[in-house]
């Protein structure tokens, strides 16, 4: 139970891989915050699951792109929990278009909540995670971010971006114990991937060595790892969990 006494935030943890995170979490003894913009019923569903299983969970609605409403819901999470220990910025988009007719507002989008989002919730997190000379941070990029995808310039400069991010964060804040780090996943079976063409589906596998596309949980163990005590000399690194996809 390395997480035992831990607050946790986990942005978008409503749905897919950010649930997983979220159980995961609450299992090694966090108490969690679970962050969603759009679809109360699944942050609902995601709580219900986390106290059945015996965790601690709240629900804390905001959109992660919107500075004001992030740095005042962080405030609140501190107000009522006392702290803000671990911070999973996980909540992504996509807003898929060949270069040439995607539009400006797509690209703004998928920067400002991909990329700014977890710049403005890291930012106000920090504060608190200084104040306690503890802190994890785990920023969940793609492996999109490193090959690169026609259709998806937005999204893979955002991905892209957050290791830049992770890096710079990790120099700027392990003096004061806090560590930040970034899981890349390949593909994985959520709401975002279930759009796909069973025909898209299986051309993906056949270019992924282990064969198949990966679980939410899967993303999960690698956040669990770094966030535990395992992980508590790695920092500015991104862990790869994509069957192979890309080495
Ligand atoms: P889902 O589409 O299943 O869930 C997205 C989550 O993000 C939901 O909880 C959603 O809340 C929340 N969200 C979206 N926009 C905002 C916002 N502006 N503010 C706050 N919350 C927001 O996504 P996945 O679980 O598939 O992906 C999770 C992360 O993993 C993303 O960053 C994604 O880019 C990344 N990833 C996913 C891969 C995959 O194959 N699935 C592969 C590589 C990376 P609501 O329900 O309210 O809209």
């Amino acid at each position: 139970m390395s997480l035992s006494g831990k607050i946790a935030l986990v942005t978008g943890g409503s749905r897919g891989i950010g649930r997983a995170i979220c159980q995961r979490i609450s299992s090694m003894g966090g108490h969690v915050y679970i962050n969603y913009v759009a679809n109360p019923a699944a942050a609902e569903e995601t709580r219900k699951i986390i106290q059945d299983a015996g965790g601690r969970a709240d629900i804390i609605c905001f959109d992660v792109a919107d500075g004001e409403q992030a740095q005042s819901a962080i405030k609140q999470i501190i107000a009522e929990a006392g702290s803000l220990d671990v911070l999973v910025n996980n909540a992504g988009i996509t807003r898929d278009g060949l270069m040439a007719r995607m539009k400006e507002s797509d690209w703004d989008l998928v920067i400002n909540t991909n990329l700014k989002g977890a710049f403005l919730c890291a930012k106000a997190a920090s504060k608190a995670m200084v104040k306690n000379r503890w802190g994890r941070i785990v920023n969940i990029t793609s492996v999109i971010g490193f090959a690169g995808n026609a259709g998806q310039v937005n999204y893979a400069a955002a991905k892209a971006g957050l290791v830049g991010l992770t890096k710079s964060m990790a120099r700027e804040f392990a003096s004061r114990n806090i560590t930040v780090n970034g899981v890349a996943p390949g593909y994985i079976v959520t709401d975002m991937t279930s759009s796909l063409s069973e025909e898209i589906q299986d051309k993906i596998k056949a270019e992924i060595p282990l064969a198949a596309l990966g679980t939410p949980e899967d993303v999960a163990g690698a956040v669990a790892y770094l966030l535990g005590d395992d992980g508590r000399y790695v920092t500015g690194q991104v862990l790869h969990v994509n069957g192979g996809m890309y080495m």
